[in-house]
């Protein structure tokens, strides 16, 4: 479920978000209600992931109203209910209700314990705000709970950004993820870039970062699943897992995303677009494409070579049997060959080289597989 509102514009982010009002999220609520109505999952669901924007904006009675709409649902599948927050927005009223109503996940956008880079990143929190909320979502017993690092920052050192896995560790998360910074199209870093202002990191420098990561958090008894992201043993994000192995999910909200059947769509990046297709019952859809067998496939091998877990590429056959496999082939064979993968008991994962590669991997999968794979849907 996406809740497109933040407090402001981080300066690296180019997600989807308007600025809140009272009318506009009680508009946005009601529209929420009735969009689940109409279009209410088949069945049971396992995961609920709340993301946005910040849905830990949202006053407590505000979540309570949205989370009324999951506990009216058939949860009796329901394993993980995570709530993305933004640190400075975290109170213990708000989290009181999320505990009540189910939730067992507080994911938080910290990107660095150092205040000048938060400042530069635009981030409207502080180191102390940060520990305030950890204090908070500890003191009401979250099952699960995850910090967001960023790095490769403009005038970031490899110093700085050891300090801050060190500072994220001591604070004990069950779960971490660290991103490198993109500079994305339209974003305030973005214009900063093309004026020269700030300036993007070689190759070479980001795989410093990455290995520095890889390394700290692996001491620290923090396994790695996936490129980005770390647990302590059995606390994996299970919501991102479904979405990474390609099975179903349904995206209530402007911005969010579906795959189900045979189509995946993404809901209008527009609160107002959204909210009139539910109330007209014509969904304001973009981004709709048929799934073909050679698309999934495709997106499998990409998001699960991404995984420490990999691909088993004979169940992938089974389930895709229509699938260009032959053009994949030679494409693996060529990277086993220059150490990015290794075949391991039927499961190709990414060799650590590999997984400083696995864009560039990604893409070329991709263009191996490609065929008629982005059919519009018709
Ligand atoms: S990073 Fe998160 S809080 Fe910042 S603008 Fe993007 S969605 Fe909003």
């Amino acid at each position: 479920m996406h809740v497109p509102f933040c407090a402001r514009a981080c300066d690296f982010c180019n997600f989807y978000q308007e600025r809140p009002d009272r009318t506009g999220i009680q508009d946005y609520l009601a529209a929420m209600e009735r969009e689940f109505a109409l279009y209410p999952p088949a069945r049971p669901f396992e995961t609920v992931f709340w993301g946005g924007g910040t849905p830990g904006l949202l006053k407590a009675e505000d979540l309570r109203r949205l989370g009324r709409i999951i506990q009216n649902a058939d949860t009796r599948h329901l394993r993980e209910w995570t709530v993305e927050m933004a640190p400075g927005s975290v109170r213990e009223d708000k989290l009181e209700s999320l505990r009540e109503m189910g939730v067992t996940r507080v994911s938080m956008g910290v990107q660095s314990f150092d205040d000048g880079l938060l400042e530069r990143l635009g981030r409207p929190h502080t180191r102390r705000q940060v520990d305030q909320a950890i204090d908070l979502i500890r003191k009401l017993e979250f099952p699960n709970w995850n910090l967001d690092l960023m790095f490769a920052l403009p005038g970031q050192t490899l110093t700085q950004w050891e300090a801050d896995i060190r500072a994220a560790m001591e604070r004990e998360p069950p779960h971490l993820s660290t991103y490198c910074l993109t500079f994305e199209e339209d974003t305030t870093l973005w214009v900063r870039l093309q004026k020269g202002q700030v300036h993007k990191r070689s190759e070479v420098e980001e795989a410093a970062f990455y290995e520095r990561a890889w390394d700290l958090l692996a001491s620290g008894g923090y396994g790695q699943y996936e490129v980005s992201n770390f647990a302590r043993p059995g606390y994996s994000c299970i919501h991102n897992l479904n979405t990474w192995r390609m099975h179903e999910w349904l995206g209530y909200g402007p911005s969010a995303s579906s795959q189900l059947g045979q189509r995946r769509w993404t809901n209008a990046h527009d609160l107002e677009a959204w909210a009139t297709g539910v109330a007209t019952a014509r969904p304001a859809r973009v981004d709709e494409v048929a799934l073909t067998p050679n698309l999934l496939a495709q997106d499998c091998v990409v998001f699960g070579l991404r995984m420490n877990e990999g691909i088993d590429l004979c169940h992938l056959q089974k389930r895709y049997p229509d699938a260009d496999w032959p053009a994949l082939d030679t494409l693996l064979a060529q990277l086993v060959e220059e150490a990015l993968i290794e075949v391991t008991e039927a499961r190709w994962t990414l060799t650590r080289s590999g997984r400083l590669l696995a864009d560039a991997i990604g893409s070329a999968v991709i263009g191996a597989m490609d065929a008629d794979a982005l059919a519009p849907a018709s």
